[in-house]
């Protein structure tokens, strides 16, 4: 009876699949209480902005209603100022 092996192809769907953007569970700014949401502080502001300048939304991010409000407020002031972009890199 030939046993047959099947191919080494099938071998990153089980483990690897799951692997995308770093996900933590729940807010931080909700954890952290030293972590503020500042229309100044463009740096921390940007972790939440898609590479073309989008607003992360809150089921990716993990941030909850309260803070991701304050955030996005936060983040079009910053636009407003030019702290952050509203669109970016142009593409054609
Ligand atoms: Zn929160």
């Amino acid at each position: 009876m030939a046993f047959e092996r099947k191919p080494a192809v099938k071998k990153m769907s089980s483990d690897s699949t799951r692997r995308h953007v770093a996900r933590r569970k729940g807010c931080r700014f909700c954890a952290d209480a030293t972590n503020v949401i500042d229309y100044k502080e463009a740096e921390n502001l940007s972790n939440f902005l898609t590479e073309r300048g989008k607003i992360i939304p809150r089921r990716i991010s993990g941030n909850c209603a309260k803070h991701q409000r304050k955030l996005c407020e936060a983040i079009k002031r910053a636009r407003n100022i030019a702290l952050l972009p509203f669109a970016g890199r142009h593409f054609n």
